[in-house]
Order: C-alpha cells, then sequence, then structure tokens
C-alpha cells in the first residue's frame, strides 16, 4: 500500500480516505457541509501527519490521491507544486490552516462540487441543411445529428447552466468568400485574387491583419441559415450568445473574437453564476467548438468536450485540434460519461490541474 492511515478515521468518514480506496466507496460525502469550517479542520487535520499544523508535499500527494482516487505519479507532482504555487501565500513550503482554507474553498470545492455550464456551440441551419452543411465538408459529417444527443442530455443531466451561442454575421462579413473583394488583402493573395476559392486560406493587410480562411455566406443575421435548428430544444432561462457580429473580425469562439478586440457576454455570465467546469458540444468540432474549449480552458474553466455531441469539418483538422487541446488540459468523453463528471464521481487529474493554474 502507498500510505497507511495513522490517524483514525474521522467519525464523518468517507470524507476523505487513503488510496487505493475499495471499490465502489465514494470518496466525498456531498451531504456534508462544504462550508462548515469544522468539516474543512476535519479535513485538514486528517491529512496533517503528525500533527505538525501545517500540510507539506507528502501530505498534500496523500490528499491528491484520495481526492481523485487514484495514484498520480509525475502528475502529481507537478500538482503539487501548482498548488503551492498558488496557495502557499508566504511561500514557507508549508500550507497552514489559512493557507489550507482558501484551497478548500477555491480547489477542493469545485472540484467536488462542480458548477457546470453545457455551451452548445452554433447548432444553426447553415451548419446542417444551408450554406456551410458540415456534410459537405471533407469529413462528410452530419451536424444534425448532435441535435437529438444534446437533447437528451439537457433533459437528463441537471447543468446549473444553459448556454447557446449563435454565429451571427453582417453582410458585408470578412469570413464570407463573396466579400473577399471588399477587404484589403496582402500583396500576394491581391495578386492571385482571381483565383482564390471558397475554403482557400488568405491574409488581410486589417487593421487587424489577420489570416482568414473564406467561407461561403453563413448565418447573416436574421435569416433563417442563422436560427438554431428548429428539433434542438432551447430552455427558457438559457443565456444567449451571439458572436461574429464585428464585420471585420471573425469569431470562432463563444468568448473573443479571432483576434480578441472584443470579448463576448459569457464569461461574465459564467462568472456571475460562479461556474467551474464547462462541457462544450455543437458546431463544429475543428472550429468553433475547439476555440471556445480552448479559450474556456485559458480563462480557468475545467473543460469537457462532448465527443458524441459534436461534429467537424475535417479529420485531420480534428485530430490536430484534439492533441492541442489535450496538451491544454482538456477533457474529452462521451455524453454517457457527464453524469459522473458532473457529480464528481470521476473527478480528473485535468481538472484538478486547470484549478489549481487559474
Ligand atoms: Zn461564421
Amino acid at each position: 500500500m502507498l500510505h497507511r492511515l495513522h490517524h483514525p478515521v474521522p467519525t464523518r468518514v468517507l470524507l476523505f480516505l487513503p488510496y487505493p480506496l475499495p471499490a465502489n466507496m465514494a470518496v466525498f460525502d456531498r451531504s456534508l457541509d462544504f462550508d462548515d469550517e469544522s468539516v474543512i479542520l476535519e479535513c485538514f487535520r486528517f491529512f496533517d501527519e503528525n500533527n505538525k499544523q501545517y500540510l507539506d508535499e507528502e501530505d498534500l500527494n496523500r490528499m491528491i490521491s484520495s481526492l481523485l482516487n487514484q495514484h498520480c505519479g509525475d502528475s502529481s507532482r507537478a500538482l503539487i507544486q501548482d498548488l503551492f504555487a498558488k496557495f502557499d501565500r508566504n511561500a514557507d513550503d508549508k500550507i497552514d490552516v489559512h493557507e489550507f482554507k482558501n484551497l478548500w474553498n477555491n480547489w477542493i470545492k469545485p472540484l467536488t462540487k462542480p458548477t457546470t455550464a453545457l455551451l452548445i456551440i452554433d447548432v444553426q441551419n447553415d451548419f446542417i441543411n444551408g450554406s456551410l452543411a458540415l456534410k459537405h465538408c471533407p469529413a462528410k459529417q452530419d451536424g444534425k445529428e448532435v441535435v437529438q444527443v444534446i437533447n437528451e442530455l439537457i433533459d437528463q443531466t441537471k447543468f446549473d447552466a444553459v448556454v447557446y451561442s449563435l454565429d451571427c454575421h453582417p453582410e458585408d462579413h470578412i469570413s464570407f468568400f463573396e466579400n473577399v473583394k471588399h477587404y484589403k488583402l496582402s500583396e500576394g493573395n491581391e495578386k492571385n485574387i482571381e483565383n482564390l476559392k471558397v475554403f482557400d486560406t488568405v491574409s488581410f493587410i486589417g487593421p487587424p491583419k489577420m489570416e482568414q480562411k473564406l467561407w461561403p455566406r453563413h448565418c447573416v443575421s436574421k435569416t433563417w441559415g442563422a436560427q438554431l435548428h428548429s428539433d434542438l430544444k432551447v430552455l427558457e432561462d438559457a443565456v444567449l450568445v451571439y458572436k461574429g457580429t464585428n464585420p471585420k473580425v471573425d469569431s470562432y469562439s463563444a468568448f473573443y473574437d479571432n483576434k480578441k478586440l472584443s470579448q463576448t457576454k459569457l464569461h461574465e455570465e459564467l462568472k456571475l453564476k460562479k461556474v467551474t467546469h464547462v462541457f462544450v458540444c455543437g458546431l463544429a468540432y475543428d472550429y468553433c467548438v475547439s476555440y471556445t474549449a480552448l479559450d474556456a480552458l485559458d480563462l480557468g474553466y475545467a473543460t469537457v468536450i462532448v465527443e458524441d455531441a459534436t461534429r467537424g469539418t475535417d479529420e485531420n483538422m480534428i485530430e490536430d485540434m484534439k492533441r492541442k487541446l489535450k496538451s491544454k488540459l482538456c477533457v474529452m468523453a462521451s455524453s454517457s460519461q457527464l453524469e459522473n463528471l458532473i457529480k464528481a464521481k470521476d473527478i480528473k487529474i485535468e481538472f484538478a490541474e486547470v484549478l489549481a493554474k487559474s
């Protein structure tokens, strides 16, 4: 056994137990009041071996193993460093009880009692049956297939917030192939303008200067193509986020435009609701879904892509984006795994790392 239990098991156990746990045993008793000071102190004392009045690296290592219900090896060491960097305020290599309360509130609590948002990205007519239908893209995936999976998710899973993003462009939007002549291209592109095709990537001299893939005209504001698919359930209290409204810059992410000139209301809305974990689904995997997830990770949200509730345009692009997302600590899951993630029966080390860094 990795660690022996030196303390008697606290009376209100199931709060923490040492690794390895007996099969099927819950790590946490979620009926405990996580704001109760005595619960916090009990946890501190439980991991404070030899009653030193502080936690050291080994104590944190044991705590992480209990929390994640696994021995994490080297990842655990990196995580411990991040936890010390964030919570050891006076940098004395000890987590004292005051520092532990901060760690509890900003790391243990969100990990074990996540506040969750489902981010449904761009499930709009143009991406399903319209001018930019995914089924006509190289991967030939059918965007319609996400609708039922998302509807079931909404029905069966209790998210604290549900957000729908909508790509919403003015007629003169820079991303439309049809508009390429209206914006200043780099010299090379300008010379070659007659040979440009839909889906080519060009560079505009701006401002802002930027690379841009040329899409067919899509999701023009107030048109059928910009509407959410009629079979998609839209909750009354949901948050709607419109993106791509500035004609001069495209916006793949539901948080920011591609040049980060401005941000949507999404981050503010999620902060207002104290969201800690986001679950991203919708269209298209290799563009708006991935860019939204990358920004979510940068903003400090534990982030999951619900893979069976998303479809993409290009297999190679999807694989590239997955690699990038995983390197940034994104979790890929299927909708059937969400219940365990939301209830923190399955706490991913990626979540622990993202929340320790943020
Ligand atoms: Zn667009």
